[in-house]
């Protein structure tokens, strides 16, 4: 999960990187009430790079001008990416610019240390035209970066005396960071050295999605719907998409499969819910609210194999609540009769066949009358 620059640069403060004071705004006038130091730099939110670039990064020195640029940038393009936010920020007083990030180098599987005196927009030019500009230190897990490897990297890109013990704070920090938060990349590109100190002018970093259940207070991604997050706290995976019949099944494979057939007879998925390989009646119960609570849903389609699933725990939870929408059910596996039982209990049919299953579905949200793309 990649953060917003000034998502990042909150995790920077709580880990004592230093960095300009700043504020996340959403609407021009908002510029008029912030208590910041004029000249301000504002910039755009958005999750590429190369914002400099495009002209989604400009300097202020009034709050009038501050205004004008906020509203040139937002709603602006980047990359395909709609500029929605802004950080409006202190700007620095910037004599030269470094780089500093740590990554995981996933081939010896430890975290790599890159620094250089030729930070900037232009690192990735320095890279392929001047590589020896740029210097690396790999991180032994059980050793740690210590003070004194901080100060190495530093002295190699050509600190010396304040600004190095500085640059060394700085990347003992970033380090802790990056290990902590369980980052992929955590990156400031220009570390900007002003007059009398070195400033984290831009943050990039990119979390680990694989630790986030160990870090339940990360910030929600913008891109994030509702129900995505629903989801989430459920802990389903949950995919939205545009079409009218819900779909709702165990295992990413059999999911999969499940969106092939349903293309194949002509329907379009709405959403697509993994209830997950050990699904129980909860699972089933919280899947069910978030997949039918899509406005446009005309049907529903679950595809349930069972192994450690039971099919009796999935058919208690399916008719233990109104269903807005039919539903078309495919049932198959452990206690798949008990299953079927309790479904036609409530005067719902149960298919073994997936295909049949697929079909009676599609055909059930043409008949609903939703929307087609035909
Ligand atoms: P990026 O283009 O998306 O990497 O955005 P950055 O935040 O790195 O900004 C790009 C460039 O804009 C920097 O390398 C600086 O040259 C310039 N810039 C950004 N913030 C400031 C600032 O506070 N003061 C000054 N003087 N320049 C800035
Ligand atoms: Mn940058």
């Amino acid at each position: 999960m990649k953060l917003h620059e000034y998502q990042a640069k909150e995790l920077f403060t709580r880990y004592g990187i230093p960095t300009q004071r700043g504020v996340m705004i959403t609407r021009p006038e908002e510029i008029d009430g912030l208590d910041l130091r004029y000249p301000v730099v504002v910039k755009a939110q958005v999750l590429v790079g190369g914002r400099g670039k495009a002209g989604g990064i400009k300097l202020a020195a009034t709050p009038a001008e501050a205004r004008g640029h906020a509203r040139t940038i937002l709603g602006m393009s980047i990359t395909g990416e709609v500029v929605r936010r802004l950080l409006v920020a202190e700007a620095a007083d910037i004599k030269s610019e470094y780089y500093l990030a740590f990554t995981l180098d996933r081939e010896v599987r430890r975290f790599v240390a890159i620094a250089s005196a030729a930070g900037g927009i232009a690192i990735e030019e320095v890279a392929r035209t001047a590589p020896e500009r740029i210097v690396q230190h790999h991180v032994d897990p059980f050793i740690g970066f210590q003070p004194f490897h901080a100060r190495e990297l530093g002295t190699r890109v050509g600190l010396r005396e304040g600004r190095l013990t500085a640059f060394a704070g700085i990347a003992a920090s970033l380090y802790r960071l990056a290990v902590q938060e369980e980052a992929e990349l955590a990156e400031i590109n220009p570390l900007a050295a002003t007059d009398g100190a070195l400033v984290a002018v831009d943050a990039k970093v990119i979390l680990d999605d694989s630790a986030a259940f160990r870090h339940p207070d990360r910030p929600p991604t913008e891109e994030e719907t509702e129900l995505e997050r629903a989801a989430r706290q459920a802990e389903l995976s949950y995919v939205e998409l545009d079409g009218d019949l819900a779909i709702i099944g165990n295992g990413a494979g059999l999911v999969m499969s499940t969106l092939d057939v349903v293309a194949q007879f002509g329907g379009r998925p709405a959403n697509f819910l993994d209830v997950g390989g050990g699904a129980t009646t909860e699972n089933m119960a919280a899947a069910l609210a978030i997949a039918l609570r899509k406005p446009g849903v005309q049907a529903l389609l679950i595809n349930i194999f069972g192994g450690i699933t039971r099919c009796d725990d999935i058919a208690r939870a399916i008719v233990a609540r109104p269903l807005e929408v039919p539903v078309a059910v495919r049932l198959t596996g452990t206690n798949e009769e008990e299953g079927r039982r309790i479904l036609q209990a409530a005067g719902i049919r149960a298919f073994t066949d997936a295909e049949e299953a697929a079909r009676e579905a599609v055909g059930l949200s043409r008949a609903s009358g939703g929307p087609r793309s035909e």
